[in-house]
């Protein structure tokens, strides 16, 4: 049971804050100074079937009406987003750890796909085709599936919400988000200003839980189609019952992201790109960059370049002004973090930065690690293989261009990926040959714009979606083709062969 003097989150059910009547709670730590900020109810059943309950009966009303009218209260919606800004980036950073300005970026993310999901009433035009026959026409649309879910990571509590629910609702659905136990606090705000924008009670809840929730939303009948992102062990689980009991899923797992420095690379630009796009966010970014493949006469130059840098990196309560990169979001994963830094020591990695027992004054219990850097990191190692997910770059280097393509392409993850070079036809190539989802030539970290769509490659994404832009219309809606004629033009008798054109 939670203690009196630490608060305690509520769902959101139906429209209004529900206390949590589970047995079962979990601490939410302000990860800057390790302490408890906040406990949560870990939803039993019951609580999640309340959620599902809620968004089915408010279903028949909102998937009728005109889309228009629900762009109107996105619209409407964006409006309070915009004005609550940083208070969801503050509330962000004290339940995740990442800078402000960071958490400002992402609130900013979240809501470029809320304004794509106001485009909704020409987003669902469907397509006509008159006179497919004598006197015959032929028209598809797309229609809602009806109660959809949403379960979701800790690392980016508002944008990875942000890229499911806007869509999803705006094509006619009801949704149940279960976002991370770890970091619960925005999803909560985001349903209340939804609820404040004149959302119809039942159009989006929030249930929050661990596994025996998520279980409870698979197995549900009632639940049409399910949205996760998170680490590919769970993104396997949820595709494989999830399709197993009928349900749409689309299910977006972790990664290794590398970036390449050719030869011919502005060598400055490239070692600004690593510093933010390996730290950023203390690396807890599936986007994050953990490997820079250093091509040929290169590596020396670059790890000259970079170890400075990684030392000199300000680590601070992510609340600070100039904090650039804050703790990781929990003791149990800064222990994590730590044995990975422990086992490339034993692998035989050339440990050139040390992150461990990094500590910050005035925040000595904060789960604060330092920039980590490796050099001399081959294939076969776990640092290389895994996904670390915390403030640590490996580079590893390959003789060539072709080398570091197959290095790339034989990694069981292909989220993210980059190329820094000058060279044009080096560019194209490695757009055209490299087996990843998301693509950034001399660009870090290239997460798509909201009208365009998110996705990985191989075991960084189950399904056949990516996230947001058409692929999320497409996800969240079910394609019908109708056709029609009315009497004047029906032919007399039976036809027992094939229609055809005539
Ligand atoms: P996680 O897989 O531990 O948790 C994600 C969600 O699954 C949470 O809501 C959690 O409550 C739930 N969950 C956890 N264990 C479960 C279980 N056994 N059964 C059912 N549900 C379970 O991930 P995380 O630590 O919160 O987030 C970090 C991971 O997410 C990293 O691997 C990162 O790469 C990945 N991620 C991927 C993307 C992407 O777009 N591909 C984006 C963000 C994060």
């Amino acid at each position: 049971m939670s203690q009196p003097n630490i608060p305690v989150i509520s769902h959101h059910i139906n429209g209004r804050a529900v206390a949590g009547r589970s047995e079962r709670y979990g601490e939410v730590f302000n990860p800057a100074f390790g302490s408890v900020a906040a406990h949560v109810p870990l939803a039993s059943v019951a609580e999640v079937g309340a959620a599902v309950a809620a968004a089915k009966a408010a279903y028949p009303a909102w998937s009728e009406m005109a889309p228009l009218k629900r762009a109107r209260v996105l619209f409407k919606f964006k409006q309070l987003l915009d004005e609550h800004q940083e208070e969801l980036a503050a509330l962000l950073t004290r339940e995740h750890g990442k800078v402000f300005s960071d958490a400002l970026g992402e609130v900013a993310r979240g809501i470029e796909v809320v304004e794509f999901a106001c485009g909704i009433p020409n987003l669902l035009k469907g397509q006509y085709t008159e006179q497919i026959g004598g006197g015959i026409d032929n028209w598809s649309v797309r229609q809602s599936l009806g109660v959809v879910a949403g379960v979701t990571p800790f690392n980016f509590p508002m944008m990875v919400p942000c890229w499911m629910f806007p869509i999803a609702i705006a094509c006619g659905n009801t949704f149940v988000l279960k976002p991370s136990e770890r970091d619960p606090s925005v999803p909560v705000r985001l349903a209340e200003l939804l609820t404040q924008a004149g959302l119809p009670d039942g159009v989006f809840n929030v249930v929050h839980g661990d596994k025996e929730a998520v279980d409870a939303l698979l197995q549900h009948p009632d639940v049409e189609a399910l949205s996760f992102v998170g680490s590919t062990p769970i993104a396997e689980y949820i595709y494989a019952q999830g399709t197993a009991r009928g349900k749409r899923v689309q299910a977006l797992g972790g990664a290794k992201n590398h970036l390449v420095v050719m030869p011919d690379a502005d060598l400055d630009q490239a070692v600004d790109a690593l510093i933010g796009a390996a730290y950023g966010s203390a690396g807890e970014r599936c986007m994050a960059i953990s490997v820079a493949v250093a091509v040929g006469k290169v590596a020396d130059q670059l790890v000259e370049k970079l170890a400075p840098r990684v030392r000199a990196l300000i680590i601070k309560n992510g609340m600070e002004a100039d904090a650039e990169m804050g703790p990781l979001v929990t003791g149990v994963h800064h222990a994590k973090v730590t044995a990975y830094i422990e086992d490339g020591v034993r692998s035989g990695a050339t440990l050139l930065v040390d992150g461990r027992g990094h500590k910050v004054a005035g925040h000595e219990q904060g789960f604060f690690i330092g920039g980590t850097l490796f050099d001399h990191v081959t294939p076969e190692m776990k640092i290389y293989k895994e996904e670390i997910f915390g403030p640590v770059l490996a580079v590893v280097r390959v003789p060539d261009f072709a080398s570091a393509v197959e290095l790339i392409n034989a990694h069981e993850f292909g989220n993210g990926v980059a190329c820094f070079t000058s060279d044009g036809g080096v560019a194209r190539a490695f757009a055209r040959q490299i087996k990843v989802g998301m693509v950034g030539i001399n660009v870090p970290i290239p997460v798509p714009m909201a009208w365009h769509s998110f996705g990985g490659w191989k075991r960084s994404l189950f399904g056949d979606h990516h996230a947001y832009g058409e692929e999320g219309i497409r996800f969240y809606t079910r394609y019908k083709s109708i056709m029609q004629r009315w009497p004047d033009s029906i032919a007399k008798g039976a036809e027992f062969t094939m229609p055809v054109a005539k």
